[in-house]
């Protein structure tokens, strides 16, 4: 049997309100009463006007009291600088967009500086187990709400990206991104810090700058939380864009980690860009909303709906030049859910 997604043309709280029902109806029950119920979001970059706003959430809240779930708004620090990279930044983000007004706990999933985080086993064909952000990886279940949107490196984001790079701890979204190791650039004032903090003893310091020996490195992260020079680059580009979606997908089955699951992803103000960055430029028309307990299905359902809307054209392979859709086979390869699906309009 095909997996239901659920979908409309309609953003008004009504239609957003009748479509996470009728998926959580899919979830047979199994979020409810007392299930710590993590709703992970993206609550937006500085500058970034595009991501799912507080408005559009409260049906889901809403819904979800009605369930008497005790539920949290979270997402885990980013990697890159910005005001996401540590909790009391990221909190202040969560404040200037509103979030604080849903009258919910905001809990930014990987602590402070990104190191907060539980090992997860997956029976995946990269890695034997993933570093998932501690209080995701510690919910009973989750709601993965996610803007469809254009990616540099993945061609288009939703709730793929959302559930696996999204919920990796810092040291995880490292692993997502580079087989190699950080290094330290000139950038370096030789403070210390990082030496202080690096758990492998991998950093010497020496009279002109650090530097990280690759053999000690766990790859835990905690240097780039630390240096205020950014001085610790992350090798961004050391793996293919299918590699780093391929490694996503598997943090994205150890997120969920047989956890019942709600997906609801916006698709409109479909950018060039993630949520990461500012506003950039609008590639297609706004398409609608889908709705499944499947992430897969609900990520093929998104594409192949703005793809049919713009007259069979993958905007996001035209803009950025990447085929996103290898991250949907890869994610049915290792059993993340099913790309086949039967679309119900609401
Ligand atoms: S924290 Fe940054 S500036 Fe300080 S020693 Fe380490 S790399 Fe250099
Ligand atoms: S990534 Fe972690 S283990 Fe590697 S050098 Fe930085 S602090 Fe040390």
């Amino acid at each position: 049997m095909k997996v239901p997604v659920y979908f409309s043309e309609k953003f008004n709280a009504d239609t957003i309100g009748r479509l996470f029902e009728r998926a959580l109806a899919d979830t047979g029950g199994r979020i409810g009463k007392k299930d710590r119920v993590a709703v992970k979001l993206h609550f937006g970059e500085e500058g970034n006007t595009r991501f799912v706003s507080p408005e559009n959430l409260r049906p889901i809240i809403a819904s979800l009291a009605k369930h008497n779930s005790n539920h949290f708004l979270t997402d885990a620090n980013a990697l890159y600088r910005g005001m996401r990279h540590n909790a009391t930044d990221h909190l202040k983000i969560v404040q200037k967009h509103g979030f604080d007004k849903l009258g919910l706990p905001v809990v930014i999933a990987d602590g402070e500086r990104g190191e907060e985080e539980r090992e997860i086993a997956i029976a995946g064909k990269i890695f034997p187990k993933v570093r998932i952000a501690r209080h995701i990886a510690e919910a009973g279940a989750l709601v993965v709400v996610s803007h469809f949107k254009g990616h540099i490196l993945f061609g288009f984001g939703g709730a793929i990206k959302n559930l696996g790079m999204g919920c990796g701890s810092r040291a995880g979204k490292l692993a997502m991104h580079a087989a190699v190791k950080p290094s330290i650039n000139d950038s370096c004032t030789v403070c210390g810090k990082c030496s202080e903090v690096c758990p492998a003893d991998a950093i010497l310091l020496t009279e002109d700058k650090a530097t990280i020996d690759p053999d000690l490195c766990e790859g835990c992260a905690t240097c780039i939380a630390v240096c205020e020079f950014d001085a610790v680059e992350i090798p961004w580009m050391a793996l293919a864009s299918s590699a780093v979606m391929e490694r996503t997908a598997e943090y994205a089955l150890g997120a969920l980690s047989g956890k019942p699951c709600v997906c609801v992803t916006f698709i409109n103000n479909i950018a060039k860009d993630c949520d990461c960055m500012a506003d950039s430029e609008l590639i297609g028309s706004d398409v609608g909303i889908v709705a499944s307990v499947d992430p897969v299905a609900c990520e093929q359902a998104a594409f192949d709906l703005v793809r049919a809307q713009h007259g069979d054209v993958d905007i996001f392979k035209k803009a950025t030049r990447i085929d996103g859709t290898h991250i949907l086979g890869y994610a049915e390869s290792i059993g993340l859910g099913r790309r086949g699906y039967e679309l119900v309009r609401l």
